[in-house]
């Protein structure tokens, strides 16, 4: 039997007060709107949660 490789159903995105549930095809620790944030962010070490 094939399993896909899926993470843990129910995780929360990271970012404080961030409620969005992530998908478990989604490895990130962050959901898909914080993830675009924080890639950009990340660029000028200024992120702040
Ligand atoms: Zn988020």
């Amino acid at each position: 039997m094939k399993k896909t490789k899926t993470s843990l159903k129910g995780r929360i995105c990271k970012v404080r007060h961030c409620k969005h549930i992530l998908s478990i095809y989604n490895h990130e620790a962050y959901c898909h709107v914080h993830l675009g944030q924080i890639d950009k962010f990340d660029k000028h070490k200024s992120y702040k949660a």
